[in-house]
C-alpha cells in the first residue's frame, strides 16, 4: 500500500471487520453494563481472532482494525483497544513467565487488561508520577493511588507504572505486572460521559517483586511510551470509524429526509456542510494511515506525524459528529440514537493518550528542533 490508499485485501478486510461488528459485535454490546467491562464481547473478539490479530500487528494494521469496527460498535473497537494497552507492555517488555501466564488469556478475551499511569497529581505531565515504590525485603511495597484508569476496577491484572527513584522524573519510573488479587489493592468505578469501564486504583502496600517487574528498574518510562507511540496514531483511528459512522448516517439522513418541498441534500447550506465533512474526514484517514505506514517503516518524524494525525482526527471527528447532530435534529439527541452514542464517545479522545494541546506541542518541539539555522 501506499500512504494513500488501501490494497483490495485490505479493503475487503475492513468491509469484514466493519460487518462483524455489526452483526455479531453490536448485539453482544447492547446487551451490556454501561460502565462495566463486558466479557461476553470480549471472549467474542477472541474467538473471531481479533485480538490474536491485534498482537500480531503492527500499528497500521492496527488502525484499520481500530476504524472498522469504530464503524459499527465502538464498545467492540474500545474492549480491543484496551486489551492491546494493558497487554502490549506485557509483550514487549514482559519476561517469558509473565507472557505464558497473561498473553493466551488476554488474546482469547478472559483475562482484562489495563494500563495503569495517570494519577490524580501526573496526567498530561505523566513523569511526574509518584505513586511510591519502597525497596522491601528483596522487593518493593507500592503505596499511591491511579486514577482515570479503563477497565479499573473490573480488570484482571494492571500495568502499574511507580516511582523507584524520588526526583528523577521520567529516569526513575520502574513498570510491574500487578494482578488484580494482589493483597493491598482495591478499586473504584467511576461514572463518565464516556460509556467505557473506567475507576480509581488504591494501592496501600503492595508486594511486588523483580517477578512482577516489565523491563528494567528505573526504564518503565521507556515501556509506557513505547506502547503509547504505537497506539497515538490508532487513536486517530477510532475517531475516524466515528468519523466516518456519522457521515454515512447524515449523507442517508440529508437526502432522504424532506423540508420545505424536497430533500434536505437540495439546501445548499445542508449539503456544502455535509461535503465539508466528508473533506475533513477523507483528510484524517490519509493522515493517519500514513502516520501508521510511517511507523511501521520506521521512517523519521514518527512523532510529529502520530501526533498530527491523532489531533486532526479526534478534532475532525468532533466537528463531524457535532454536525451530525445538527442535522438529523431532534432525533439524534434521542438516547439510544447512533449519534447520541456517537456525541458522547467522540469527546475523552481529544484529552487521552496526549490532549489535542499536548499534540500541539509535540508538533512545535520538532518543527523547531528541525530548523535550519539561518546564517
Ligand atoms: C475516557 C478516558 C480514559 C482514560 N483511560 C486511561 C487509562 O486507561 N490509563 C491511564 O493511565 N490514563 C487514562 N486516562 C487519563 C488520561 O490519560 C488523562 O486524562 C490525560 O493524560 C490528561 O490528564 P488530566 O486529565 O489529568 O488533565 P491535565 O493534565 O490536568 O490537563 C488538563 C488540560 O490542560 C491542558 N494542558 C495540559 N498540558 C498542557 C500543555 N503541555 N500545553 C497546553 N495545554 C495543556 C489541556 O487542555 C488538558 O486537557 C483516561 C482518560 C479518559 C478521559
Amino acid at each position: 500500500m501506499t500512504a494513500f490508499s488501501l490494497d483490495p485485501a485490505q479493503t475487503a478486510w475492513c468491509e469484514e471487520l466493519r460487518t462483524l461488528a455489526l452483526d455479531r459485535l453490536a448485539p453482544l454490546a447492547a446487551r451490556g453494563e454501561p460502565g462495566h467491562v463486558n466479557r461476553p464481547l470480549l471472549a467474542a473478539l477472541g474467538e473471531l481472532g481479533l485480538l490474536d490479530r491485534l498482537f500480531g500487528s503492527g500499528a497500521l494494521d492496527l488502525c484499520l482494525l481500530r476504524e472498522s469496527l469504530a464503524r459499527g460498535c465502538t464498545e467492540a473497537e474500545t474492549a480491543l483497544a484496551l486489551q492491546g494497552l494493558g497487554g502490549f507492555p506485557v509483550l514487549r517488555s514482559g519476561t517469558l513467565a509473565q507472557r505464558e501466564r497473561w498473553l493466551p488469556e488476554v488474546r482469547a478475551g478472559r483475562a482484562v487488561a489495563a494500563f495503569a499511569l495517570s494519577e490524580p497529581g501526573a496526567g498530561s505531565d505523566a513523569a511526574a508520577l509518584a505513586l511510591d515504590a519502597s525497596p522491601d525485603s528483596g522487593g518493593w511495597r507500592l503505596t499511591g493511588e491511579k486514577c482515570w484508569i479503563s477497565n479499573a476496577p473490573e480488570a484482571d491484572f494492571y500495568t502499574v507504572f511507580a516511582r523507584t527513584t524520588p526526583g528523577a522524573r521520567a529516569r526513575g519510573v520502574t513498570a510491574f505486572l500487578v494482578p488484580a488479587d494482589r493483597p493491598g489493592l482495591t478499586g473504584t468505578a467511576l461514572e463518565m460521559l464516556s460509556p467505557h469501564p473506567i475507576g480509581t486504583l488504591a494501592l496501600d502496600g503492595v508486594r511486588v517483586t523483580a517477578d512482577d517487574m516489565l523491563g528494567e528498574p528505573d526504564k518503565g518510562f521507556a515501556v509506557a511510551m513505547d506502547t503509547l507511540n504505537l497506539f497515538r496514531p490508532s487513536v486517530g483511528a477510532f475517531a475516524l470509524g466515528m468519523a466516518r459512522a456519522a457521515l454515512d448516517a447524515t449523507v442517508e439522513h440529508t437526502a432522504t429526509r424532506t423540508a420545505f418541498g424536497g430533500p434536505l441534500s437540495g439546501l445548499q447550506a445542508v449539503s456544502h456542510q455535509v461535503a465539508e465533512m466528508a473533506t475533513r474526514t477523507e483528510a484524517a484517514r490519509l493522515l493517519v494511515y500514513a502516520a501508521a505506514a510511517a511507523h511501521d517503516a520506521g521512517e523519521p518524524g514518527v512523532p510529529r506525524r502520530a501526533a498530527m494525525a491523532k489531533l486532526y482526527a479526534t478534532e475532525t471527528a468532533q466537528f463531524v459528529v457535532d454536525t451530525a447532530v445538527q442535522l438529523h435534529g431532534a432525533r439524534a439527541l434521542r438516547r439510544g440514537h447512533l449519534l447520541e452514542h456517537l456525541y458522547r464517545e467522540v469527546r475523552a479522545p481529544r484529552i487521552y493518550e496526549g490532549a489535542s494541546e499536548v499534540q500541539r506541542t509535540i508538533i512545535a518541539k520538532e518543527l523547531y528542533a528541525n530548523r535550519e539555522p539561518t546564517a
